[in-house]
Formats: C-alpha cells, structure tokens, sequence
C-alpha cells in the first residue's frame, strides 16, 4: 500500500486525485491532506479518508475547521504546517496540487525528506526549476509530472537516451478564445474566460489556459523537468485534445501519448509509479474520432507564449519574476480590478523593470516572487 499525503486535496487536482484513490483502496492509504480555506470540504475528505494529519495554510480557519471535524485531528496550521506535512516520516509520495507559488517551499521540504513526488504545482517548478529539479538529483528523489502533458512526455521519453530526442511538441488546446476575436477579449465576462472547452480546473489555471500563459508556463516546466533547451520545446494546437504530447527522436520517429482529456489517467499514472493499474475509465474508441486536427499557436494574438520563451532564455529569476507577475495580475483580474489583456501587457510591464540575478539562491527567488507581486499591485 502506498501512504499518499495530498496537498491541496480541495482543488481540482486533488479532488480527481481522491476519486482516483476511493476507486484504489487496496493500492493506496491516504496520510495527510492540506488545503488553504475550504475547510467544509477538508472536514469532509478527512471523514472519509482518516488521514492521521490534516495541514490549513490559512490559519485564520483553524477554529472552523476543527467545528467542522467534530473529533479531534491533529492539524498543522500556517505554511509550515504545509510544509511539515509535506515531509510527513511515514508518506510514500506527497502529491502537490497546490496553486500558485506557495508550491515552492512544500516541494522543497519534501525533496528534503527524500519523499517521491506526484507534481502538479507547476508554478513551483517554473520559479525555481534548477533548484529543484538539482536539489532532487542529488537526493534521488522522482518527480512524476502530473500536468497531462508532460505527464505524456515523461512516458515518451522513458526509455529513450537524452541525445536521441530531437524535439518535444507540447500539446495545448488553444485554450477558450482560440477562434475569438481579439477586439472583443476585454468586453468577455470572467465566466465565458474560465470556461475551456476541454478541461474543468481551478479558476487560476484556466485564466491561464485562456491568455495561454499556460501553455507558455509549460513549456519553462518541461525544459526544467527534461533537461532540455526551450528551443527543443515546441507548441503545438490540437484542439481535439487527444494527443498529450509527443517526442520527435533524431531517426526520424515520433513517439506520442493518447487518452481522452480526464486528468484522472496521469494523476493515476504518476500516484502509482512506477506500477501501472487497471482503470475503468473509457479507453479510446478510435471509430468515433471523426478528426484530429493540428494548428500553429497565434504569437500576435496570444503574446504571453512569446513572454515565457524569452523569459526562459533569459534565465535567472525572469521566469520567476514573470510567473509570479503573472499570479498577481490574474489575482486582480478575477476581483475585477484590471481588464484581460491587461494581465499579460502588466506581466510585461514588471518584466521589463525586473532587474534579473544570474543563478539565484532560493532565498533570492523568493524574494522576486514578492517583488514582482508588489509591483503588479503598484503599476494597477
Ligand atoms: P485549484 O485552485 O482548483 O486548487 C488549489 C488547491 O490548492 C486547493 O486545494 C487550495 O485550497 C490549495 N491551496 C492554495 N493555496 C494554498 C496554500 N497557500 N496552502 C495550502 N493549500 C493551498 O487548482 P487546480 O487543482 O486547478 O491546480 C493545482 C495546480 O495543479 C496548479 O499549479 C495547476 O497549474 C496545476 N495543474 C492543474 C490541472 C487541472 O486539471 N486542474 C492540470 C495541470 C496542472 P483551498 O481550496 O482551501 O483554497
Ligand atoms: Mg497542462
């Protein structure tokens, strides 16, 4: 039985990642759950799945959760109790399906713990990707990707040579405005944003998904998780989404990963590493995909994807000032506070007045992460 710690279990990704559980139980005990607020739903999924502790990143909800539990629990509380629980002696693999970068320091606490890692968060892995992705070789500590797609590339690439691969296509849907027009983004109303055609997820990611900042985060994540050039990385549109990505190897062949879009199938792939399980999720039927289409993403219309591979290349703390820019801009723009295209044209705004530190400790990212968030808040 493997000892899962989930954190963000009220989240989209956790929430998937306990149904994948409930339908495993002889695979799986559930140790730990972290959530930020949703204490009702917290209550609930500790009832259900008596984790020995349960960690609240808003510790102002610490009385409300435990009227919620009724029995005692012991509960950690604040974003130490997120990372204690993340390095929890008797967990197997901690799943971090928390949003935004608060990911960083728990997916640091449990690589120090030497603890696999189910990662979600790719927030965490976008800011301080060398230091993680170092911190974990040298502690031999696995990071299983979760994001579907690279989730897809790391079974692609499993057992291919690093020299072998030519390029990756990471795959994205275009994401809710891919066929509207740009004159009309601003006058869009927040819910037709947040609602992608293909994935339901929490409101950040799909605010993401919509100015495909995600996509352009994804692609930092991958050069991170794989070692590899954001000039190897390319995008690629397949709206029908049932390719996840693929793996162009130099003699020429393409290796590729197909499932319907349930995030279920990698998040049951990465909590069961290295093992496989049977899943009564729908297999393909290929007689009822009437196309598959595929289509270059749109830099002018979409200008965030350009953001990212140039932040990238740019190394040191642009990408983390760029992404927690990003996190804060869509803060504001979910409160109503700035307009759509206002979240990238603030991105770029902060970017351009960030003054970047060559290989920067952890302590100097988190001090950007900070910084670049004032500083959205400064230039609304
Ligand atoms: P949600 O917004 O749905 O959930 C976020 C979860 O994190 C909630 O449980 C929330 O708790 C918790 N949380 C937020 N901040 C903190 C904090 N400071 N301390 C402790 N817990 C916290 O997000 P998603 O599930 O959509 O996404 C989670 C991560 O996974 C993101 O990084 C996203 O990019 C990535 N991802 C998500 C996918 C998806 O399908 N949703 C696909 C691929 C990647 P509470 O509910 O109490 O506020
Ligand atoms: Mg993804």
């Amino acid at each position: 039985m493997k000892k899962v710690v989930i954190l963000g279990s009220t989240g989209s990704v956790g929430r998937n990642a306990l149904g994948v559980i409930a339908k495993n139980k002889d695979a799986f005990k559930v140790v730990g759950l972290a959530a930020h607020k949703n204490v009702k739903l917290l209550a609930r999924q500790a009832k259900r799945f008596k984790p020995r502790l349960l960690a609240l990143g808003d510790d102002s909800q610490y009385n409300n959760l435990k009227h919620e539990l009724k029995k005692p629990q012991k509960i950690l509380k604040g974003a130490e109790g997120i990372q204690e629980i993340a390095s929890m002696p008797e967990a197997d693999i901690i799943l971090v399906a928390i949003s935004g970068t608060s990911g960083i320091l728990p997916v640091i606490s449990a690589i120090k713990a030497k603890k696999q890692i189910a990662l979600a968060n790719k927030e965490s892995i976008v800011s301080a990707g060398e230091i993680i992705m170092s911190m974990a070789r040298s502690r031999r500590v696995e990071i299983i990707p979760v994001d579907s797609e690279h989730n897809s590339i790391f079974q692609c690439i499993k057992e291919e040579k690093k020299r072998d691969i030519n390029k990756i296509f990471l795959m994205g849907t275009g994401g809710p405005l891919k066929d509207v027009s740009k004159s009309i983004f601003n006058k869009l109303k927040a819910s037709r944003i947040l609602a992608h055609p293909v994935w339901r997820m929490g409101k950040k990611i799909s605010v993401d998904s919509a100015t495909m900042m995600n996509k352009g985060l994804e692609v930092i994540e991958a050069s991170h998780l794989f070692g590899m050039e954001v000039s190897m990385i390319k995008v690629l549109l397949h709206p029908e989404a049932i390719i996840h990505s693929m793996v162009e190897l130099t003699d020429g062949n393409i290796i590729a990963n197909l499932f319907y879009p349930d995030m279920r199938i990698p998040i049951s792939y990465a909590l069961n590493y290295p093992r496989r399980i049977p899943s009564k999720l729908p297999k393909i039927n290929f007689s009822k995909i009437k196309n598959i289409s595929f289509q270059m993403p749109n830099n002018k219309k979409f200008p965030a994807l350009e953001l990212c591979y140039k932040a990238a290349r740019r190394r040191g703390t642009y990408p983390a000032c760029l992404n927690s820019a990003n996190e804060e801009a869509v803060k504001l723009y979910l409160k109503g506070k700035i307009s759509f295209t206002g979240i990238v044209s603030t991105v770029k705004k902060v970017l351009s007045r960030h003054k970047n530190i060559v290989a920067p400790s952890l302590d100097e990212i988190l001090y950007v992460d900070k910084w670049a968030k004032e500083e959205v808040k400064r230039s609304c």
